[in-house]
Order: structure tokens, then sequence, then C-alpha cells
């Protein structure tokens, strides 16, 4: 019966209290949690878009400072960049995102965001569908712990706020204005994402490619306009376009080495206008996600290939080709150094217990975090899954992903395995 109660007493009041006498860091986190969740709460309920985080990122600065933490705001938009100095080690660069969705929220919490804002000419709301919320929470429970902790370990903490993830600019912007040169090259990097999957108190980690190379490609096909009833007078781009789209499923399908993996969308066909006027130009949009960079380059030669030979059968001059053109606003893929995972899931195990440590499978979508690694620096980074979700919606297969108006994460217990784990990871890379 002791024994029993002893049981319910560690599950019921933390998940990652696996020691006994409890450790430092978990009296911490402890103490710290009930600040946090009311600090997530605060942001869940007053979200910003990308390139609008001004009060967010003010508030970040200004809970940094009240640490004694030096801090440069207007790093790259409203990019904040705190650096943590506590003796000769390594420079470590942990980063949080801070925008959130345009978009209305549907959870029925009572801390759900009721902000409206005009959004391209329409009238939305905003939210944190993406747990960027909880990212904050996470990471600034981090530097609170890492502040309290600073007899035990020895190095420079780079403090990265990002502006700008979900439009995929905030990482470009924060590393165009000067990022590594201003405050130094780290010697790792590491960040986390909510996951929609995973249950609150678990985090999950993937070696090697863990998320796609994200690509938006246009496609404007070129034709001769008739009268609907007069096809042998047109080039008809309506239809070439639509040999392109079907033509384009073999890229995967035929041309991929079976064993790799690329997918290619086409979310959007535009063209014409009445039922009896055949007209003179179609444009595809698709969005293209691959890992390594030579599946990339052939999935680019083919898609070219395939819209200019269809073109070209359809009798099309060599001045009406199709044009091809792979839109900037792309995000490489996230690749996880395999030693640093190794390195990490140790030190979740420590905080969190090996069994709350899982494996993830990589996923097609994408996140501009993967930039901090892949720059002329090449810096081993790795990105984690940290679980959000309760035992029951799980169970009861009601999951609904990121971006979802119904998403929310379980606050406390995720907070509180996130700082636990990313704490200790911080503390064990420090300490070499
Ligand atoms: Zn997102
Ligand atoms: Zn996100």
């Amino acid at each position: 019966m002791r024994a029993l109660l002893f049981l319910i007493f560690i599950v019921s009041t933390s998940s990652f209290v696996v020691t006994d006498p409890p450790t430092k860091l978990e009296m911490i986190i402890k103490d710290d949690l009930p600040f946090l969740v009311e600090f997530y709460k605060h942001r869940h309920e007053n979200p910003e878009i990308s390139l609008q985080e001004k009060e967010t990122s003010a508030e970040l600065a200004a809970e940094l400072r009240k640490l004694g933490i030096e801090v440069t705001e207007g790093v790259g938009g409203y990019g904040i960049v705190g650096i943590l100095k506590n003796g000769e080690g390594p420079l470590i660069l942990y980063r949080t995102d801070m925008d959130a969705l345009p978009m209305y929220e549907k959870s029925e919490l009572d801390y759900a965001s009721k902000k409206e804002i005009d959004y391209e000419g329409l009238r939305t709301g905003t939210m944190h569908s993406c747990g960027h919320d909880v990212h904050m929470a996470t990471w600034l429970g981090t530097a609170r712990a890492l502040v309290a902790m600073r007899d035990q370990w020895k190095g420079t903490l780079m403090l990265i706020g990002q502006p700008a993830e979900e439009i995929g600019k905030g990482a470009k912007m924060m590393l165009e204005a000067g990022l590594y040169d201003r405050f130094g090259v780290p010697d790792y990097g590491i960040g986390l994402h909510s996951s929609p999957t995973i249950a609150a108190g678990q985090v999950g980690f993937g070696k090697g490619f863990t998320m796609a190379y994200t690509e938006s490609v246009d496609i404007l096909v070129k034709g001769i306009g008739a009268h609907g009833a007069s096809p042998h007078m047109s080039i008809d781009p309506v239809v070439i376009a639509s040999m392109i789209v079907m033509d384009l499923q073999t890229i995967v399908s035929r041309s991929l080495k079976p064993t790799e993996a690329a997918v290619i969308t086409v979310g959007a066909i535009q063209g014409g206008i009445k039922h009896n006027i055949i007209p003179d130009q179609v444009k595809l949009k698709l969005t293209v996600r691959t890992y390594k960079e030579e599946v990339r380059e052939m999935v680019h030669r083919r898609i070219r290939e395939i819209a200019k030979g269809i073109a070209i059968a359809a009798g099309l001059p060599d001045d009406m080709m199709p044009e091809v053109y792979i839109r900037e606003e792309s995000t490489p893929a996230n690749y996880n150094d395999p030693d640093l995972v190794e390195a990490m899931t140790a030190s979740g195990a420590k905080a969190i217990g090996e069994d709350n440590v899982i494996y993830a499978e990589p996923v097609m979508i994408g996140e501009d975090f993967s930039m901090y690694g892949s720059t002329e620096h090449d810096v081993p980074t790795v990105l984690y899954w940290l679980g959000t979700v309760s035992e029951e919606k799980i169970e009861a297969g009601n999951l609904p992903g990121l971006h979802s108006p119904y998403y929310f994460p379980m606050p406390a217990k995720t907070i509180e395995t996130g700082v636990a784990v990313t704490t200790q990871s911080l503390i064990d890379l420090f300490n070499g």
C-alpha cells in the first residue's frame, strides 16, 4: 500500500521526477512551473503572426533581462539574441520561434485566443496552433533553470527568439543580420517542436534527415486561345497542364529510387474563365518535398523536362515553352546530427526516464531551424519533438494536427518535460 501511494504521488505530481530524493533540476522546475504555465497562457491568449511579433519579442527580451542576461533586439526583424556567459566552455545556440498563424481558434480553452486581425484583406483570428507558445515557455523555463544552476556548467548560452518561422523566413533573416558574425559561431544548436501525436511527458528523437526540404514551384503553361467550339484553332493549355499534372506523378513512382523519399503535390490549377473559351495560359502551383540534395536536383530536372516535353508534343513553338519558377520561400531539410542525438537522448533519459524518450519517424513537413546548421559553418544541430497531448486523446484517436484550430498542448506536463530535457541536455553538452 505504501509503495502504491508513493507511486501515485510520483505519477500525479511530476512525470520527470525519476529520482528519489529529487534532483536540484527537478526541484527548480517544480517551483517554477506555475509561473511558466501562466506565462504560456498569456502568450497563448495574445498571439502575433509572422513579422508582427512586436509584443512577444519585447516580453521575451524583458524576461531574459530580469535574469541578468544580455539581450540584443532587432536582429532580423523582431529577432532577439540573449547571451548568457558563464565561464570558459562551448557556445551553444538554443532557439525558440515566436510567431502564430492567421486563423480562428476553435478550442474551448478559457485562455483561447480571441484576437482578430486584418490579413491580406480578410478579417481573421490569430492562434498559436503550431505550439510556438509552448516553445517560448520551455525556452524561458530552461534559461531560468540554467541561471539557477550556473554553478553546475561552464560555457556560453546563445538564446534565440526567432520571428517568422511560419513563412520560412525568420532564421534566414537572423543569419543575414549577422547572427554568427556578431555573436559567434555556435559549437552546437538545439531546438524543439511540439508534437501533436506524442504524449505529454515524452520526447521524440529522429537521427539524420527528420524534416524535408520544402519548396514552392510555379509552372506557367502557355497556349493559344480560341473558341471552345473550335479547338483545332487552339493549342489548349488546359489539356497541356492536365497532362503535366499526370506526368508529374511518374517522378516519384518511376524516376526516384524506391528507397528514397520525395513528395510532389499540385495544390492549385488556375486557368480559364468561361465554359466556351479556351484560355491562353494555365498556372500550376506545386509543393515539392525532398531530403537529399541529389533527389532535389533530380526532381527539379524532371519537372522541367516533363513540362517542356509535353509542350513540344502539343506543337507549341520554342518561345512558348512552359516557365518553371522555384520560389524563394523554401527551407532546407532538417538534419539531426547523429552524435548530438546520442548525447541528447542520454540526457533526456537522465531527466525524464528512458521509457519517455522515444524514436520519432521522419516527416515531410519543413522547419527553418534547419538553416542554423546548414550554413557554411556546418554547425551540428538537433530539433527534437516535445510530446504535448494527453493519454486520453491518444487512446481516443482524437489528435488534431499542428495548424488545426482545435490543437492545443497540455501546458504543465509539456513545459516541465521540455525544460527538464533541454536543461539537462545543455548542462551535459556544456560539461562535455
Ligand atoms: Zn507551423
Ligand atoms: Zn511550428
